[in-house]
């Protein structure tokens, strides 16, 4: 993107809100001007130390794009100098339940297993309204965008209990948050398909509504075949993605994921289904589970590891050396198949913790799934950018130019630190504009006059 030698450099450093520049403030000697240059741009990021680069690099954003990396060019509305800091394209997260968050008060007993938790929460179901639902939902969506995340998949259920209640909060929320974040809604069918009558044809009220994808639960219904061929169904009728939460016992007892990818062939949605939670493939012989990964890298499956929710509900029956209930995630990525670590829940039944922030997921998956070494550690990261914005589709996604300007800078120098010391979001970017500015402050007192007599 440079000009040629001998064009000014821009002189970056200036604080985040500087005023706006005048439309061709700034004059440039540069002989080939490139088409960016001839503009005022929206954003430039000065000195940013990109994931596989050596020296900083200068990002220069408009139209809610990176238009340019290198040295900087060109007027800005806003100019920071991130002072060498990481930058990285914003979190993903790719699985999450936003309508069913924050019950830690309206909940009574705590659940002991995965139908345990189905069971409380729709108890505690009966009682959400559109605008508790919202209410509760926002709380999350702003951890998250604080967190750095800047694309979500909600899955939004819709049934004969809540009805449309959850579609309805979840199409206001995205409309108020798309400023910040780009949130895919999934409707879902938690309570089954065939034993929960009317839901079919609620999931296709919601897919009319605007809900962008369609999501099934095999293992919570009377017939998982036919659960998952009608939600294949939608997802043709409706020409969306499908994902499912699949798979979710301590023993191989349902494997429903092997119809899931028997369907994704059959209908041509290779790169089209996700599928959440598959705690089983964990538990099956080495030889079988190599099979099985073999089968879901040639359907284009991609994996969502939930580790908070997987971790606290599985392994409840073992009485020693407690099984960590995980999905085999460093074999899956060896196979090529994208694995990406969500939220799923934040402090219900399911999952009594959480934060909504996607970092704090790699930090704990790096022991939980033995996951230590420096390219394992990549891999974390990856599977809340890279993997997980490839499972939800996202286009133009990454640091290249190009790419739509939703990034990350850091409170650290290298993407390793973001699994192992868990830094600070000094700054979040979304469609090229400043979303979230953090300053924090320490006062180290004792260190003020300590010695003093
Ligand atoms: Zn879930």
């Amino acid at each position: 993107m440079s000009c040629a030698a001998g064009t000014r450099r821009l002189r970056i450093g200036t604080p985040v809100h500087q005023p706006p520049r005048e439309a061709g403030a700034a004059a440039f000697s540069c002989a080939e001007i490139s088409s960016y240059c001839r503009r005022v741009l929206d954003l430039l990021l000065g000195n940013c130390r990109l994931p596989g680069g050596s020296a900083p690099v200068d990002l220069a954003i408009a139209g809610g794009r990176i238009v340019g990396i290198g040295p900087a060019r060109g007027p800005a509305r806003e100019t920071v100098d991130v002072g060498g800091h990481l930058v990285t394209p914003g979190l993903v997260e790719a699985h999450i339940h936003l309508d069913k968050a924050l019950l830690g008060d309206r909940v009574s007993g705590s659940a002991e297993t995965a139908a345990d938790a189905i069971r409380l929460t729709a108890i505690a179901k009966r009682g959400f309204t559109a605008a508790d639902i919202e209410a509760r939902g926002r709380r999350v969506l702003d951890l998250a965008v604080a967190a750095g995340t800047t694309a979500m998949r909600a899955h939004v259920e819709v049934d004969p209990i809540v009805h449309l209640a959850g579609m309805e909060a979840m199409l206001a929320l995205k409309r108020e948050y798309a400023p910040a974040i780009d949130l895919q809604l999934c409707a879902f069918a938690q309570e089954g398909i065939l034993q929960a009558p009317g839901t079919e044809a609620l999931l296709v009220r919601a897919l009319e509504m605007g809900a962008d994808l369609v999501g099934g639960c095999p293992y919570n219904d009377t017939d998982a075949r036919r659960h998952i061929e009608i939600v294949f169904a939608l997802a043709r009728e409706f020409d969306v993605d499908a994902d499912f939460h699949v798979d979710f016992s301590d023993e191989p007892e349902h494997l429903h994921v092997r119809e899931i990818a028997r369907q994704t062939m059959r209908t041509g949605w290779q790169g089209r289904v996700a599928v959440g939670h598959l705690t089983e493939l964990a538990a099956l012989p080495a030889e079988e589970q190599g099979t099985l990964i073999g089968v879901l890298a040639a359907a284009g499956i991609g994996v969502i590891s939930l580790p908070l929710t997987d971790l606290y509900l599985m392994g409840r029956r073992d009485e020693r050396n407690v099984r960590r209930g995980l999905t085999p995630i460093r074999r899956l990525l060896a196979a090529g198949v994208p694995v990406a670590l969500a939220s799923n829940n934040v402090r219900n039944p399911f999952t009594p913790i959480g934060t909504a922030d996607l970092a704090h997921l790699t930090f704990v998956t790096a022991v939980a799934a033995h996951m230590g070494t420096p390219d394992l550690v990549r891999q974390l990261v990856a599977a809340v950018t890279t993997h997980a914005a490839r499972i939800l589709n996202l286009r133009d996604y990454g640091c290249a130019e190009g790419s739509r300007a939703d990034l990350v800078v850091w409170d650290c120098d290298r993407l390793d630190e973001i699994v192992t010391a868990l830094p600070a979001r000094r700054l979040v970017v979304k469609a090229g504009r400043v979303t979230v500015e953090h300053e924090r402050r320490v006062i180290e007192r004792w260190r003020v006059g300590g010695t003093d007599g």
